[in-house]
């Protein structure tokens, strides 16, 4: 079997409110490709890359086209069942933008199931769950508005919510304090302050809401300022935005830097570069939140196939983009949110395409 074609397609994705991030940042909607390979043996596969518009991650759509555009041609004619080559032939077409190789991963791993017959989580290892518990994000906002985004969430099931700090010290402090207040029996909260804080101010309200039952992520940008608020406070700390690659995490365990990880699928390079972080992270018993960057439902399908591989104590959960964006790509299909866990899709592969009709026209094309 040989790559004959590669196909790439956009999609505005509005938000369905404007979402605000610490450090000022604003979002107001998405804008997604979405990738098609095709096979000489008349196999399809599809991908989605999504950045979380251009300010969140080092990751933007520009970004994306143009690796598109540089690796595909490297890719024509390669045998699709083969992960590892491919991977390593897209690393030595061009180095780095690790994010906008995984549509190009996602959609092998569609085809090496639909060639295989076998749902993409069975050849990751196995579903131990069909339902994954989801994750709200709740976006910076009075802590009256914080609390009836979370009410909002609840009413669709939800019963883990992560909520977005990281602003001004005294605010923030009074935002996890009026939240923490309203958790509900058997809700998980998260505290995520996205990178915002200097180490000096991550410190000050982490010790203020001392003894918190819940964990705080990512307070600063850098490893090593995270490092630091680790030795002087005893709060449970996840790390997200700066686990970009293995060896992060392989440093993170070394140094006992936190108590859970967050891998979004595409930050990393998509499925074959996570295998090895989840393979780690459960040998040495860490949690895992897995998601997507941005998207919609061809992105989470890929991360629910993922994700079900993890054993259920293991398994922090993972968030669903399609519930905040207004535009779908393949109504009624793949991974959906049921009474607050993702769905597994089922059939072989991803389990999903999106609708060509609504993609449009091809932005490229590789042949
Ligand atoms: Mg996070």
């Amino acid at each position: 079997m040989k790559i004959a074609r590669i196909t790439a397609y956009a999609l505005e994705l509005p938000l369905r409110e404007p979402y605000m991030l610490s450090r000022g940042r604003r979002f107001e909607g998405f804008d997604s490709t979405f990738i098609r390979i095709d096979t000489d043996e008349g196999i399809t596969g599809w991908g989605e890359v999504c950045p979380w518009g251009s300010t969140y991650l080092p990751a933007f759509t520009g970004g994306v086209r143009a690796a598109v555009a540089e690796i595909a041609p490297h890719l024509l004619s390669l045998d699709p069942r083969q992960p590892d080559v491919i991977t390593r032939v897209m690393d030595r077409a061009l180095t780095g933008h690790a994010y906008a190789k995984a549509g190009m991963d996602y959609a092998i791993w569609d085809i090496i199931g639909k060639a295989a017959g076998l749902p993409i989580s069975e050849l990751l290892g196995g579903a131990e769950s069909e339902a994954i518990p989801l994750i709200s994000s709740i976006h910076v906002a009075s802590p009256e508005a914080m609390l009836d985004d979370v009410e909002y969430w609840r009413s669709l099931g939800y019963r883990r919510h992560s909520i977005k700090v990281g602003e001004d010290v005294d605010a923030d402090i009074a935002r996890v304090r009026f939240l923490a207040a309203k958790r509900q029996a058997g809700e998980v909260f998260g505290f995520d302050a996205n990178g915002g804080w200097a180490p000096w101010e991550a410190v000050r309200v982490l010790n203020a809401v001392g003894g918190l039952d819940a964990w705080f992520e990512q307070p600063c940008l850098t490893y090593e300022e995270c490092l630091s608020v680790r030795s002087q406070t005893t709060q449970a700390l996840s790390l997200d935005e700066c686990m970009m690659e293995l060896r992060d995490v392989v440093r993170a365990i070394n140094d006992r830097a936190c108590e859970v990880i967050n891998v979004k699928l595409a930050r990393v390079g998509g499925i074959t570069k996570a295998r090895p972080i989840r393979d780690l992270c459960m040998a040495f018993d860490i949690p895992m939140m897995i998601m997507c960057m941005a998207g919609t439902v061809i992105n989470d399908s890929a991360v629910a196939h993922f994700v079900s591989t993890l054993p259920a104590n293991r398994c922090v959960g993972t968030w669903s983009c399609q519930e905040m964006v207004t535009v779908d790509s393949a109504p009624g299909r793949g991974a959906r949110n049921v009474s607050g866990s993702l769905t597994l899709p089922t059939g072989p592969g991803l389990g999903v395409e999106p609708d060509l009709d609504r993609l449009g026209e091809a932005i490229a094309v590789f042949r």
